[in-house]
């Protein structure tokens, strides 16, 4: 388990030295450990050194893992990061702190609708199609500033901010123009929203880009394989 530690320290000194790079301090950036390639056990590893932001991509996984950690709810934050099918909202919300994976006004229309019947509001991330690959999930830049009077009347969905992906293919360059596009549609967005809804959160950054994400303003990080590189998962 000491690799696994080493990993984690190592993500956690770059992460905090990204971010003095972007005028910040760590704690201004959340790591979510994506947890989608392991089992349990090494779940309980990181939980032991503090690492309680869990990312999981699959609904099914993600109510699995929840299930089986039973003993630890109210102390992890289980992020929902990947797609998120409308028929599967209902058990997936009760189980989740943050859902970076908004995708489409239908799918936010059921959040809310869920959200409704559990008396609570919904924490959401607005996931933005940034790479303009068409196979990608997302909202269209364009779509999103029409949509947004639409998505911040719903009433039991508070929107934190925008989520996104960049390119598998692309260089470093063409990596932080991406960010740095998905930053000035937050400012954008949040320009029209006024104070409908406070955008902080950017979640942008995985294993390998998440020190360019910090550099452009990334408030939260998604990462995996970084943290078990070398460990037999
Ligand atoms: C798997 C996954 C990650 C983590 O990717 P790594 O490259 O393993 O760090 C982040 N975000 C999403 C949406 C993912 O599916």
């Amino acid at each position: 388990m000491t690799r696994l530690l080493d990993n984690l320290a190592e993500v956690r000194e770059r992460i905090a030295a990204a971010a003095i790079r972007s005028g910040r301090t760590s704690d201004a950036v959340t790591l979510v450990a994506v947890t989608k390639y392991v089992e349990v056990p090494l779940i309980r590893e990181l939980m032991a050194a503090g690492c309680l932001d869990l990312g999981e991509a699959r609904p099914q996984a993600l109510w699995n893992k929840a299930a089986e950690l039973a003993d630890s709810t109210g102390t992890i934050r289980w992020h929902m990061i990947g797609h998120l099918q409308r028929n599967k909202v209902e058990r997936t919300l009760p189980l989740t702190s943050l859902i970076h994976s908004a995708d489409s006004v239908r799918l936010i229309s059921e959040i809310d609708a869920v959200a409704q019947r559990l008396n609570r509001v919904a924490d959401v991330l607005l996931e933005v199609n940034i790479s303009q690959d068409d196979t990608k999930h997302g909202f269209q830049p364009e779509q999103l500033l029409t949509s947004l009077d639409q998505l911040a009347g719903f009433p039991n969905i508070a929107i934190r901010g925008l989520m996104a992906m960049a390119s598998r293919e692309g260089d470093e360059r063409q990596t932080r123009e991406e960010f740095i596009r998905l930053r000035e549609l937050r400012d954008q967005a949040q320009s029209n929203l006024g104070d409908q809804a406070i955008l902080k959160q950017l979640s942008i950054g995985m294993s390998g880009d998440f020190e360019i994400a910090i550099e452009e303003g990334a408030t939260i990080v998604r990462i995996g394989s970084q943290l078990f590189e070398g460990i037999d998962t």
